[in-house]
Parts: C-alpha cells; sequence; structure tokens
C-alpha cells in the first residue's frame, strides 16, 4: 500500500512549494536563493527539483518537502503532512497508518483545536445577542466593518450562561461533548480552588482569537467591554498551554503574512485593534505581538519572512522604551529597522478612522530609526552641553548596534556636529565598548553545520556515494574496487548496499541517478544532500563532466585507502608500545615488520 508521505511527495514539486516562501532562481539544474533559516547575503539555499530536496550549504539545513514545511511553519512531522496533504488534495484520513507507523488517532492537540474552534465560533455568534449587541456597537464605533469582524473572527463573551452561572462557555462545550479536562486544557475556562465549579475565564469581553501562522485559533486575547464593572485588567489572555506559546505568536500573522511577504516588510503595532484598522486601510503587512515584549523567538520567526522591521509604537515613555528595546533587539538578529513616528495620545486605530489614507502614508514614509532617536533627543529642545553630552552618550550606546556602517557613520557624524566633538571621539568609544563586550560576551557562534565533526574517511566515503549516484556509469568500471572497500560509515555502508542492489541488476548503458531510490525516507535523503554537494562542485550535466568524476573518484579511493593505512599504522604503534612494556621481543619483531610495510605503502 502507498503511503500518504509518497503521494504527497508525487503530487507536490518541492521547488513549487519552496517558491511560496523563499524567492527562487534558476542556477542550472537547481534553483537558488536566500536561505529562509539563517541570514545570508549571498544565497547558498539550494533546491532541486530532480532530486525534490531543499539543501543550504551555509547553515546545512535540508531534507525534503516535508521538512521544508515542518521547519517553515514550525509543525511537527505529521502536521506539516496534513498541510501538504490538504495542498495536494489528498483525504488523510483515508491513509490508515501515519508515516510514523502509528495508528492516526486523534490526539491532545487535535481536541484542543476542535475545542478552540467551537469556542470562537460561539463568541463569534455572540456579537448578535442582547449584551453582545453592546460589543458589536462598541467595534462599529471604533470604525470597524462587518467584514474585518468577519475576517478576524471577533466575538464576545458573555457575562453568564441562561441559569446565571458564569459558565456560559463551558456549558456550550459541555454540549458538544467536549470534557472538562479538554475544555480546562485549551485554557478558556479554569477550576475554580477547592470548589466543584468550573468558570469561563473570559466574561463580558470583546474576544479576539489569536491564530498561528496557519490561521488555526490557539487562544484568545479578550478586552473589557468599555462601562462594564470588572475588577480585572483591560485585556486578558490565554495562559499558556500546549497550543499557545505566546513569546512565538503575532497577533494576526496568517493574515499578513502573505503581504509581508509581498511587500518584503513588516510593521509592528501595538494593539489589536490597531493591527485589525491597519488591515482594513490596506496595510496588510501588520501584526502586534500577544500581551509581551517583542522578543528573540518572535523575530527569528520573522527573519523567516522578511529582513525589514518597522515599529509604530506609541510616542509615551512606555512606547519609546518598548520602540529602543525592540531596536537593540532587532539590530543585534541584523534587521533593518524602520519606525513610524506616532504623537503622543494617539494610536494607529484613531488615525486610521480619522483618515485610513493617512495611515497608509505615514506607512510609507516611515523614518530610520536612528533618526527618530536622534529627533527625540535633541530636535526643539534647548539642552546644555553638558545636558548634550549625557544624551550623546546614551544615544551612542544605542547607535553601536545599527548593523549597517553606512548609516551608523551618518548619525556618528550628526551626534558630533551637535555636541561640538570631533567624530573620531565616538569611533573610539565604540571600539572600546567592543573590546569591553568581547571580554565578557562570545560573538555569536557561526551556524552549526548539521555534518558536525566527521572523520576525513567518512567525508571521503560520502563523497564516493555522491559520485555513484550522480554517474552510476563509474559503478560498473570500478565495481571491484567499490566492493573491496570497507566502508566506515553505517549509513554510507547502508546506502551502498542499497545502490549496488539496484545497480547490479541495471545495464551500465542505460542506467541514470534517476532510477536509483531508496526504501527509507531516511537514506534517500541523505544520498540526495550528499549528490546535491557534488553536483554543486562538478557541475550538474552528467555527461558533460564525466571525466572530472571519474578523476575524483580515483583520487577518494586513493586518499581512503591512504586514511586506511594510517590508521592501520596508529594501530601498529599502540600494540608496539604494548609489546615492548609487556617485553614480549618475538611480537615486537612481528609487529615492526608489518609497520616498515604500512610506512612503505603510505610513502608510495
Ligand atoms: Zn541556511
Amino acid at each position: 500500500m502507498r503511503s500518504l508521505v509518497d503521494d504527497v511527495k508525487d503530487r507536490l514539486d518541492v521547488t513549487e512549494v519552496v517558491a511560496g516562501y523563499v524567492k527562487l532562481t534558476n542556477a542550472g539544474s537547481n534553483m537558488r536563493g536566500l536561505c529562509p533559516f539563517h541570514r545570508e547575503k549571498t544565497p547558498s539555499f539550494m533546491v532541486s527539483k530532480e532530486k525534490q530536496i531543499f539543501h543550504c550549504f551555509g547553515c546545512g539545513k535540508g531534507g525534503d518537502v516535508i521538512t521544508f514545511i515542518e521547519e517553515i511553519e514550525g509543525l511537527d512531522f505529521k502536521e506539516a503532512l496534513r498541510l501538504l496533504a490538504e495542498r495536494a488534495g489528498l483525504d488523510y484520513r483515508k491513509y490508515q497508518v501515519s508515516a510514523g507507523g502509528q495508528s492516526d488517532a486523534p490526539d491532545n492537540k487535535e481536541t484542543l483545536r476542535r475545542a478552540l474552534e467551537a469556542t470562537t465560533v460561539f463568541y463569534q455568534k455572540q456579537l448578535d445577542f442582547n449584551e453582545g449587541l453592546k460589543a458589536k456597537n462598541y467595534l462599529a464605533g471604533r470604525a470597524l466593518t462587518g467584514k474585518s469582524i468577519q475576517e478576524f473572527r471577533l466575538g464576545y463573551a458573555p457575562r453568564a450562561d441562561d441559569k446565571g452561572y458564569p459558565a456560559a462557555l463551558f456549558s456550550h462545550l459541555r454540549g458538544l461533548g467536549f470534557s472538562p479536562q479538554a475544555i480546562v486544557a485549551s485554557g478558556s475556562v479554569y477550576k475554580k480552588d477547592n470548589q466543584a465549579a468550573y468558570v469561563d475565564r473570559f466574561r463580558e469581553r470583546i474576544i479576539f482569537p489569536v491564530a498561528d501562522s496557519l490561521g488555526r485559533v490557539v487562544g484568545f486575547s479578550a478586552r473589557l467591554l468599555p462601562g462594564s464593572d470588572s475588577q480585572q485588567g483591560k485585556y486578558i489572555n490565554t495562559p499558556g498551554t500546549i497550543l499557545y506559546d505566546k513569546g512565538g505568536l503575532f497577533y494576526g500573522f496568517h493574515l499578513a503574512k502573505q503581504a509581508i511577504r509581498e511587500k518584503g516588510e513588516v510593521v509592528m503595532l501595538e494593539g489589536n485593534l490597531d493591527v485589525i484598522l491597519s488591515h482594513q486601510s490596506g496595510v496588510c503587512q501588520a501584526v502586534a505581538t500577544c500581551g509581551t515584549a517583542l522578543g528573540k523567538k518572535q523575530l527569528t520567526t520573522l527573519c523567516r519572512y522578511t529582513q525589514k522591521l518597522i515599529l509604530a509604537f506609541d510616542a509615551d515613555m512606555a512606547g519609546v522604551k518598548a520602540t529602543k528595546r525592540a531596536a537593540e533587539l532587532a539590530w543585534e538578529e541584523d534587521l533593518d529597522v524602520k519606525v513610524i513616528p506616532i504623537k503622543t495620545g494617539q494610536d494607529v486605530a484613531d488615525i486610521v478612522k480619522e483618515d485610513p489614507q493617512k495611515w497608509a502614508k505615514m506607512v510609507e514614509k516611515k523614518k530610520s530609526l536612528a533618526g527618530y532617536f536622534f529627533n527625540l533627543g535633541f530636535k526643539n529642545r534647548v539642552l546644555s552641553l553638558d545636558q548634550k553630552k549625557t544624551l550623546a552618550d546614551k544615544l551612542l550606546k544605542l547607535f553601536a548596534s545599527i548593523p549597517s556602517r553606512v548609516e551608523q557613520s551618518h548619525y556618528l557624524k550628526r551626534l558630533a556636529e551637535e555636541v561640538q566633538v570631533p567624530e573620531e571621539y565616538f569611533w573610539e568609544k565604540i571600539k572600546q565598548n567592543q573590546r569591553k563586550n568581547h571580554q565578557y560576551t562570545k560573538t555569536q557562534p557561526a551556524p552549526e553545520k548539521t555534518s558536525g565533526k566527521k572523520s576525513r574517511s567518512i567525508l571521503l566515503e560520502e563523497r564516493l556515494i555522491g559520485l555513484i549516484f550522480n554517474y552510476p556509469k563509474l559503478f560498473f568500471k570500478y565495481r571491484e574496487r567499490f566492493n573491496r572497500t570497507a566502508f566506515e560509515s553505517e549509513v554510507v555502508k547502508r546506502i551502498y548496499q542499497d545502490i549496488k542492489k539496484i545497480l547490479d541488476k541495471m545495464s551500465p548503458d542505460l542506467v541514470k541517478s534517476q532510477d536509483i531510490n531508496f526504501e527509507s525516507r531516511e537514506l534517500q535523503l541523505k544520498v540526495a544532500e550528499i549528490a546535491l554537494e557534488v553536483e554543486k562542485d562538478l557541475g550538474p550535466d552528467p555527461d558533460e563532466n564525466r571525466e572530472k568524476a571519474e578523476q575524483e573518484l580515483k583520487i577518494c579511493f586513493a586518499a581512503l585507502e591512504k586514511e586506511f593505512l594510517k590508521n592501520q599504522r596508529f594501530q601498529l604503534l599502540k600494540e608496539i608500545k604494548m609489546a615492548s612494556i609487556n617485553g614480549d621481543k618475538n611480537q615486537m619483531e612481528s609487529l615492526m615488520e608489518r609497520l616498515q610495510t604500512v610506512s612503505k605503502e603510505i610513502a608510495r
């Protein structure tokens, strides 16, 4: 029986799927682009249509179409497979056994997802009844259109159920057959201490569902309905659950990601309403953090989509602080950061309500972040020279992390003019700081290659496998030599046995790499990766480069033999040492003789 993995891979072309995320250009028989998994300026991310794999020669990430979706969407294998199955028009429920060999029984996450979906629908419906109408009025008053309310799936959480218990959602979900445990695990209901009663977490609140990058609801952000007398904060959120990890989520991301890719930038806002109204005004590349400051994990997610971050936080103290923090983090990640200055007391929602065009224009006229801080400090302010110097020192600390040298130099110059000291003074200070920092913090380590530390023999063995995979005709010419080779790497050994089994049955004149298929997905991927590396070095056309390949094959064999001999010599030396300790003269002599032979072989 065919597996879902096979069918998915048959129906979907890895280059097309990847092209939905990464801009690819032709590079010989492969496609090439900037790696979405690490930051780079020259593309080392390759996608092979023929081998149906991707591989980054910069950071070592690689795999097939399923691996790619796992990595880029942050899904596990099963989830990625389902997503792709849907895209390929396959019904995954028809496949009895999942790729991992386990049965596809609905897991915990699946139940939570269904509960969250049912919860969302429940809240949405409430907008048309009783108290919910007040919420709807409020949203209309903030200039939200019905379309936006639909698109962002806004809703209302009622105060109580029909009997007056604060558990309207809970009874609804129970009625749908969800267990109390599942309902609590989804985060929208909690159990009161020492009591049997379950209580809805959100009551009398406007509900903003928070979704993952695929648009599946994972939690909620709930705003108090103006006029209600709750003791709790204006906003409360779903607490951390197995699906809701606020540090890795953005509000509105699933609706923004397409625009983020197309415009090559992301606009970071503070509030949920800001995001919705921004989308409503046509600025759809806007998202907000979920009740947290912008963190490293979120920036990593963003980096997969764009390198340009535009911050639009309030101009109040908190807003400036947040902007500064975000800037430092983003600069550290090498992002290009711009800012949209917003007047104190205003928020994006107000601006859009007033004039939707105006917001779009403000986004277009975004400013350099360094310039924003510069103006914030010096523009329209009368400062004493001392005050200026203190300010300059503060700004210098910030400007030290601007990744662009050109921009940095521009602002150091302006700073020097403002405080009337030579520019060199600031450069010297930056250098001093860097020296100091180096003593304490290590510079960021280079992305770790997955290959790790391999012995030279294993690298040579892999190269041999890559060569016969790309140039299978060579196998027949060197069959004897291959058979004599004892592979050190277990994986290479298994790959070689598979290749041999296939090639032994074929005629040398007709054989093509495409005919070599492996039973194990793991081996298939490994071979493709090795073969891609060979292809990158030797060129894509097997007929054109056969001579080069044959030459390399010979070199590899020779080097492998030498490695083998060196290992032997090493072993012999150890044995000789042991024999000398034991005073075994006969043994010593015979070992020395063997050592001589081996040494001669090596020198040959
Ligand atoms: Zn990479």
